[in-house]
């Protein structure tokens, strides 16, 4: 395959970056992210691990480099572990990557470093016990603690939380939440809540901005910005004095598409262009329609035509998305 870069997009856009969710189940049900009663995609509909690994494949030789690994909670969908050792062997996949609830890490940990997992995110809201239970109605903090230690005593490159702050609900411990990961030495995002799916509670009453946050945290502790470039909605900051970053991922209040460098495909199958928009194409209709490895590759190039120039988050219209987060693979 050759090295310059096949998946530009209509904006000039390269997409060196693939999300992948391995399923829409879980065992939580964040109240930011799913309904208490809700609807799973039948087992049959999920792509397989063959399946995932070909379109993985597909995207490492169009030379994308870094994959993340979501859901629903990935660590609940049996036999995951084949998965990430046939990903952890893609030639041009630098970044092997996981966003996890952190209930199943224990068990986990060590087997994906083995697979070569280079980073994990994990989320955790609250340090709270009876406030984890009422955020994600079905969890259990110290379950998510313990995940975390044994990952940290792994020796992953980096180890990311990940906090979805809602007003009057845990926005009094953002700075709890800062103090964990300095003494953890693990680097923290704050997310906005987006409005993905119908929930129990109105988002626009519930919406905390990154700035918010930014304030929060500044009354403690001296930040310096961080000029650096994901191809995101985050950025970061580095607290001085400590082996803690924080970033901040806004897509409300900051526009980040003009330098999007990533797709996603979920658990269906569908590779969604935009977080925010429903441009897509059928994967998984394509793969079982037998296309050859060449046409997958032109199926995945030609989707860029398609790729949206950005997406029209607005809190008031909710939901424009009909998609929950896990659906989507956040
Ligand atoms: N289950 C895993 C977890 O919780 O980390 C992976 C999937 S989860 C959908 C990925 C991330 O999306 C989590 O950090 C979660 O907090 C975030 N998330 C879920 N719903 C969200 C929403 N509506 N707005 C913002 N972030 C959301
Ligand atoms: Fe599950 Fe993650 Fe959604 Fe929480 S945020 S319900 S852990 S998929």
């Amino acid at each position: 395959m050759s090295d310059s870069p096949q998946l530009v997009d209509r904006f000039g856009r390269v997409i060196s970056y693939l999300r992948i969710s391995v399923t829409d189940r879980c065992d939580f049900r964040c109240v930011y992210c799913m309904d208490e009663e809700m609807q799973f995609i039948p087992r049959s509909e999920l792509l397989s691990y063959e399946e995932i690994t070909r379109i993985a494949t597909a995207f490492s030789d169009l030379g994308v480099s870094k994959i993340r690994i979501t859901g629903g909670e990935p660590l609940t969908r049996h036999g995951i572990e084949s998965l990430f050792i046939q990903l952890g062997q893609l030639e041009n996949v630098k970044d092997l990557t996981l966003t996890t609830n952190g209930s199943q890490l224990a068990r986990y940990a060590q087997k994906l470093k083995h697979a070569g997992v280079t980073r994990i995110n994990i989320s955790l809201d609250t340090l709270k016990t009876e406030r984890f239970k009422a955020l994600t109605r079905t969890g259990k903090l110290q379950q998510t603690l313990d995940g975390i230690d044994v990952a940290l005593a792994c020796g992953f490159n980096k180890l990311k939380l990940n906090a979805v702050i809602m007003r009057d609900s845990n926005d009094d411990e953002v700075n709890a939440l800062v103090d964990y990961a300095i003494a953890k030495e693990m680097d923290i995002s704050f997310i906005e809540e987006m409005p993905l799916g119908e929930i129990a509670h109105d988002r626009a009453l519930s919406f905390y901005s990154s700035n918010d946050v930014l304030e929060e945290i500044q009354k403690e502790k001296q930040l310096q910005a961080v000029p650096e470039k994901t191809g995101g909605p985050s950025r970061y900051y580095q607290i001085d004095n400590t082996n803690t970053r924080i970033g901040l991922i806004s897509p409300h209040s900051h526009n980040f598409c003009d330098d999007c460098n990533r797709v996603r495909l979920t658990s269906e199958g569908l590779l969604l262009l935009c977080l925010g928009q429903e441009h897509s194409i059928d994967l998984r209709q394509i793969l079982r329609d037998g296309a050859s490895n060449d046409e997958l590759r032109q199926a995945i190039i030609n989707s860029m035509q398609i790729k949206p120039k950005g997406h029209d988050f607005n809190l008031k219209a909710q939901p424009i998305i009909l998609r929950h987060m896990s659906a989507t693979g956040g």
